[in-house]
């Protein structure tokens, strides 16, 4: 029997300093006195959706197994502790290889399977319009259909999140049975009416994709499918918190109409997130351009071409820009998500006996505030310095 590893830190919801004694979930947590230099301590990070990162893709033609547990890793290393592979609208023989091979990955490797609670497949039962369809292969879009997704499971049970957009009169119909299947259905990339938004929340959707982006860049000033959807608490909304998809101002007013309870941060990050600023080609954009502070765009015009910016990116800046609280952005990267997504862990993104040994260690006060400093994923670090 090994002894149980402690870390000391500040637990920001309570103001208090606290050593928590860990396995690979928590033992104890205890509080102790008062010292300025200790750290806040936090859960690790989730990321209700994710695409890629660091040249790994998930929607890649020749995704295996072993892209999947290095995307997890190399994510862990940046503080995302639990994150949602995002399989974009494509065939269905194309999403179901996707799936199996995310499904291969977590039988493979327990860290992988402990780290990724469920799948989200986002479209391909989306708006085939322009501009709420975003760069979403107007191919492979479809009609709701929720036998396609019966069939994805039997595929692979991970599927957990299914983007659709409910602009048909048999779309409440459709997410009831889509519903009973146990899959959570978001509501994203849609031209629906505010009547068809508010249809498909009483069928059961409960969850928003990147509310502000996936929808026409022109809308009537009210009443609109935003006011809908931020109006509506029975909601819960992903936000992609870059600094580009939605401008701060913009972001703010979203947090405060959903509270920091029913908005979640999401990085939405595709391959390209991690490399370094240029001139990329990608699978499915074409030529874009990686400005420095993130901003990922299609060469010659100012349309985004998807996130390249983390979560953690994302965290510091709503601390930093949008002025928010550690504390109420904290909410936002882990208890939140950890409640709204299903398939999690018991106990995720809290500090409590029983959670996951997951932590991040972040600076709070000063020019770095936010920044993370050591993660320890499952009991193991897994950045921040030798163990
Ligand atoms: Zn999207």
């Amino acid at each position: 029997m090994t002894h149980p590893k402690t870390i000391v830190g500040k637990d920001p919801h309570r103001g208090i300093n606290i050593e928590i004694a860990y396995d690979t979930t928590i033992l104890s947590v205890r509080e102790i006195g008062p010292d300025q230099g200790v750290p806040v301590i936090a859960p690790g990070f989730i990321d209700g959706q994710v695409n890629g990162y660091g040249g790994l893709d998930v929607n890649s033609a020749d995704v295996s197994p072993q892209t999947i547990i290095n995307l997890s890793a190399e994510l862990a290393k940046l503080g995302v502790t639990t994150w949602v592979p995002t399989i974009v609208t494509a065939s269905e023989e194309a999403i179901t290889v996707a799936l199996e091979q995310i499904k291969r990955a977590c039988d493979i490797d327990p860290t992988t399977r402990a780290a990724i609670p469920c799948v989200h497949i986002e479209g391909p039962f989306i708006s085939d319009q322009d501009g709420p369809r975003g760069v979403h292969d107007a191919a492979f879009v479809r009609p709701l259909d929720a036998d396609e997704i019966r069939r994805w499971l039997r595929a692979s049970g991970m599927v957990g999140i299914v983007t659709v957009s409910p602009h048909t009169p048999d779309a409440p119909a459709q997410i009831a049975r889509i519903r009973e299947l146990g899959v959570e259905v978001a509501i994203g990339h849609t031209h629906a009416s505010p009547e068809q938004i508010t249809a498909a929340i009483t069928a059961g959707a409960g969850l928003a994709t990147h509310l502000g982006n996936g929808i026409a860049t022109t809308l009537p000033r009210h009443p609109n499918a935003l006011w809908t959807q931020l109006a509506d608490d029975r909601l819960a909304a992903g936000l992609i918190a870059d600094g580009h998809h939605l401008p701060s101002d913009t972001l703010k007013v979203m947090i405060r109409a959903k509270t920091p309870e029913r908005a979640y941060l999401v990085s939405d990050s595709t391959a390209l997130a991690g490399s370094a600023p240029g001139r990329h080609r990608t699978s499915v954009g074409g030529l874009v351009d990686l400005a420095p502070g993130g901003r990922l765009s299609h060469v010659g015009t100012d349309l985004l071409a998807g996130a390249a910016a983390t979560l953690p990116d994302g965290f510091r800046n709503v601390i930093r820009n949008v002025g928010l609280e550690l504390p109420e952005a904290l909410k936002m990267v882990t208890s939140t998500p950890a409640r709204v997504i299903p398939g999690t862990r018991p106990g995720l993104g809290h500090l409590r006996v029983g959670s996951p040994a997951d932590f991040v260690l972040i600076t709070g006060e000063g020019p770095g505030a936010g920044t993370i400093t050591e993660v320890i994923q499952s009991g193991r670090k897994v950045s921040g310095g030798p163990e």
